[in-house]
């Protein structure tokens, strides 16, 4: 997991170095969030769209009333894409999100066997982008990366809602300013 570059733009390296520098995220000291993501996982066994949609919906809202943010439109759709690169590699696209329209669309089916997606990963995918809605609109951000302080507000919501303790992320420097989570030591913990 890679952060993404500074903008070139000065008026966006400002809202960028925010970003980044924002390492904590407001959570709820009840268990609100994580009973919605129960349903999450619940519906998820049903393998039907509309279940899983309703209860996505659910998730998205009672976390959008906490930060005080307009509640996401949310679409769920059957099979992974596969997008291919420039060099022929290509990458299932888990979910996205549109400042725009407000919409985040996730995907649960795998691209290759076409099986449910594991709850976890659906569940961090929903996170992911639910983060990215909060850069627009709990924020003020004019526009969205993925840098330290996203993945981490990104890993607060993800436990809070799976029920599982705080994981601190260590980081290793890349060229060019980029940054990537060093695994071993985030597992260990120190
Ligand atoms: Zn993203």
């Amino acid at each position: 997991m890679f952060t993404d570059r500074a903008p070139r733009r000065p008026a966006l390296l400002a809202d960028f170095l925010k970003s980044d520098q924002d390492r904590t995220l407001s959570l709820p000291q009840d268990n609100r969030i994580a009973l919605a993501a129960k349903a999450v996982e619940s519906s998820l066994a049903t393998s039907s769209i509309p279940p899983v949609r309703y209860a996505c919906a659910e998730l998205a809202s009672i976390v959008a009333a906490f930060y005080q943010v307009e509640t996401p439109e949310i679409r769920v759709l059957a099979v992974r894409p596969l997008r291919t690169w420039e060099g022929g590699w290509t990458m299932e696209l888990f979910g996205d999100y549109d400042p725009k329209t407000k919409l985040i669309r996730v995907w649960m089916k795998t691209a290759v066997r076409k099986q449910v997606t594991s709850f976890g990963t659906f569940l961090s995918t929903l996170c992911h982008e639910f983060c990215h809605h909060l850069d627009y609109e709990r924020f003020g951000f004019r526009d969205t990366w993925h840098t330290r302080g996203f993945y981490e507000r990104t890993a607060a919501l993800y436990h809070t809602a799976r029920g599982t303790p705080l994981k601190c992320l260590f980081w290793i420097k890349m060229p060019g300013g980029r940054w990537r989570i060093d695994w071993q030591r985030t597992r260990r913990g120190f």
